[in-house]
C-alpha cells in the first residue's frame, strides 16, 4: 500500500440527526490463572518466546487437553456478576480455521452452548442517568499465539521480510463477553460504549479474575456498529472494528464509525460487512477482511473434552462469594460519606476510593480524607506519572497519617495552613504529621494574652476597617484576621482571632 485513501465522514451533528446507531461489543478477557486453559503451561506475560509451551498447546498429534478448573470457576463467577443464567450443562466446540499463530488449526471455544447467557450490566453515565447493556453470552475459549512481522516499516505483514511466531499465549484462557445489539443510545453511543467497557473492567478487577490491562492486551474489545435511518427499526449492515485497546479508543472508534457509515448511507451507498482495523494515531479505521454472517467455521462439539455440568451447589456457592458490585459499592460509600456526585466522580476517577475508605476507617472524616488525598499528593503522583495509591505506597504515607493530620487540626494544634506544611513534610519523608509539626515548630499560639495583644494592635492600626465592622460590615473582618496572622507569624488560630475581633467591635 502506497497511498491511503481516507474514508469520507459526515459531521457529527448531521450523523446523529439523521441516524440511530446499533452497537454490539465483544470483549475478550484473558483470565489471570497460573496455567493455561487445557494444559499446565504457565501464563506469565513477557517470557522468552516459545518457552511456555507443551504438546497440548502446540497442538501436537495425540496430545489430550484437560480443562482448567479455576478457569471454569472464573467463567461462572463472571457470568453470575453479569446477571447471566449459568448453563447446567454445556460443551466446548471446535472453531476450525487456519492461522499460523493457531497451531491446532482450530480454536477450542464454545458455540451454541455457552457457559453463561442472558445477562445484563447497568452502566452509569456522566449525566447521572443509567443505561442497561443486555449481555447475550459469556463463553470460554483459548487465546492464540502471537505473530511478529519483521523487516517492514509498519510491523504489519505487508512489506515484512519474514514472520516469527510465539506460542506462549496459545491456550491462555479467555472469556468472550458479547452484548446483544444496543439500541436507543443515539448520540450517547460513544459514551455508552466507553462506560460499558470501563464498568466491565472494574467488575472483572473486583472479581480478581484478570488484571484487565487493555494496553497489554489482557482485555480487548471489538466494536460492531451499524446505523438505521431515524424512525426505522430495521438494523443496518454492521462493521466490526477489531482490537480496540483503550477506553478512549472505544469511544473514538464508535464515533468515527458512526460518521463513516453516515457518509456512505447519506450518499446513497451501502455499507460493506467487514472487519476494520483501528488506528490510534489517526483516530480512524481502515478496511480489513470482508466477513459474511454465514462464515463457516465448521463448528462441532469438541470430542476430546467431556461436557461441563457445574453442580447447582457449586454455582450457588460461587454466587454467595461474589464481591459487592462496584456500582453498588460506590452508591453505598457516597451515601455514607455525603459526597456530591461530582466529588464522588472525582475520587473514583483518581482511584481514591480504597484509600479514602481506609482513611475513614482510621478515624478521619470523609471530607478530610478526600481533601488530603486529592490535594498535594495527587499533584505529585500525577507529575510522577503514577496513581496516588502506588505513590503513597512508595513514600510510606498511610491512611493513618491523614487521620493523624486531621486530629492535629481538630484539636486546634494546627491551623489549615500549618496542616498543609505538616503534610508536605510527611510527603517529603520527614515522618508522621506530629513528628513534622514538632520538628518544624508548627503550633498554634494557645496563649490568649498574645492573641489579644495582637488583635488590639491590629484594630488600633486599622481604625477605618474597625469602624466598618462596628457598623455591621462583618465581612471586613477577613482583612484584620490576615494582619493578626502576620503579626503572629502565622501561628494564630484564625477562628479564635475572628471571634475576638468581632467581640471587641461589638459584633459577637
Ligand atoms: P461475529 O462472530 O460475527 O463477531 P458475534 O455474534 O460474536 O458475531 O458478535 C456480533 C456482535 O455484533 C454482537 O455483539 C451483536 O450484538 C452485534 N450485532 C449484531 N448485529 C448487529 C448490527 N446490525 N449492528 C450492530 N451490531 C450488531
Ligand atoms: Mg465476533
Ligand atoms: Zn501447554
Amino acid at each position: 500500500m502506497t497511498t491511503t485513501a481516507h474514508d469520507a465522514v459526515l459531521g457529527w451533528e448531521a450523523t446523529v440527526t439523521a441516524y440511530e446507531p446499533v452497537m454490539g461489543l465483544e470483549v475478550h478477557v484473558e483470565l489471570g490463572t497460573a496455567t493455561k486453559m487445557f494444559c499446565g503451561c504457565p501464563t506469565t506475560f513477557g517470557a522468552q518466546p516459545n518457552s511456555q509451551v507443551c504438546p497440548v498447546c502446540l497442538g501436537l498429534p495425540g496430545a489430550l487437553p484437560v480443562v482448567n478448573e479455576v478457569a471454569v470457576e472464573s467463567a461462572i463467577r463472571i457470568g453470575l456478576a453479569l446477571n447471566c443464567e449459568i448453563a447446567p450443562w454445556c460443551r466446548f466446540a471446535r472453531k476450525n480455521y487456519f492461522y499460523p499463530d493457531m497451531p491446532k488449526n482450530f480454536q477450542t471455544s464454545q458455540y451454541d452452548e455457552p457457559i453463561a447467557f442472558n445477562g445484563h450490566l447497568d452502566v452509569d453515565l456522566e449525566d447521572g442517568s443509567a443505561y442497561r447493556v443486555e449481555i447475550e453470552r459469556a463463553h470460554m475459549e483459548e487465546d492464540t499465539g502471537k505473530s511478529l512481522h519483521v523487516g517492514g516499516a509498519t510491523g504489519r505483514i505487508h512489506g515484512a521480510t519474514h514472520s516469527l511466531v510465539d506460542y506462549n499465549r496459545a491456550g491462555i484462557p479467555l472469556i468472550e463477553i458479547v452484548t446483544k445489539p444496543m439500541t436507543g443510545a443515539g448520540e450517547r453511543a460513544p459514551e455508552i460504549a466507553r462506560a460499558y467497557v470501563a464498568t466491565l473492567r472494574d467488575l472483572l478487577l473486583g472479581l480478581g479474575v484478570s488484571d484487565v490491562k487493555m494496553e497489554q492486551g489482557s482485555m480487548r474489545c471489538d466494536v460492531n456498529l451499524s446505523l438505521m435511518p431515524r424512525g426505522s427499526a430495521e438494523f443496518g449492515t454492521r462493521s466490526e472494528t477489531k482490537n480496540v485497546n483503550s477506553l478512549r479508543s472505544v469511544e473514538r472508534a464508535v464515533r468515527f464509525e458512526m460518521t463513516r457509515h453516515a457518509a456512505i448511507l447519506s450518499a446513497g451507498g451501502s455499507v460493506v460487512q467487514e472487519t476494520r482495523h483501528w488506528h490510534e494515531d489517526t483516530g480512524m479505521t481502515t478496511a480489513g477482511r470482508v466477513k459474511s454472517d454465514a462464515e463457516d467455521y465448521r463448528y462441532f462439539p469438541e470430542p476430546d473434552l467431556v461436557p461441563l455440568a457445574p453442580p447447582a451447589e457449586v454455582v450457588a456457592a460461587l454466587r454467595a462469594s461474589l464481591p459487592e458490585p462496584p456500582v453498588a459499592r460506590r452508591k453505598r460509600l457516597q451515601d455514607a460519606w455525603g459526597y456530591s456526585d461530582l466529588e464522588l466522580r472525582d475520587v473514583v476517577n483518581a482511584g481514591l476510593l480504597d484509600l479514602i475508605e481506609q482513611t475513614v476507617a482510621a478515624g478521619a472524616s470523609p471530607a478530610a480524607a478526600r481533601k488530603w488525598w486529592s490535594g498535594e499528593i495527587a499533584r505529585r503522583a500525577n507529575a510522577e506519572g503514577t496513581d496516588v495509591a502506588s505513590y503513597a505506597g512508595q513514600l510510606g504515607v498511610t491512611p493513618a497519617h491523614v487521620a493523624e493530620l486531621e486530629a492535629l487540626v481538630t484539636s486546634s494544634r494546627l491551623n489549615d495552613s500549618m496542616a498543609r506544611q505538616a503534610w508536605e513534610g510527611v510527603l517529603d519523608g520527614e515522618g508522621s504529621p506530629t513528628a513534622v509539626a514538632d520538628a518544624r515548630g508548627l503550633q498554634l499560639v494557645a496563649d490568649t494574652g498574645a492573641l489579644a495583644a495582637a488583635v488590639e494592635k491590629v484594630i488600633a492600626a486599622n481604625p477605618e476597617v474597625a469602624e466598618k465592622i462596628r457598623d455591621g460590615k462583618v465581612q471586613a473582618v477577613g482583612a484584620l484576621i490576615g494582619q493578626v496572622m502576620k503579626e503572629m507569624r502565622g501561628q494564630a488560630d484564625a477562628a479564635a482571632a475572628r471571634e475576638l475581633i468581632l467581640s471587641l467591635l461589638g459584633q459577637a
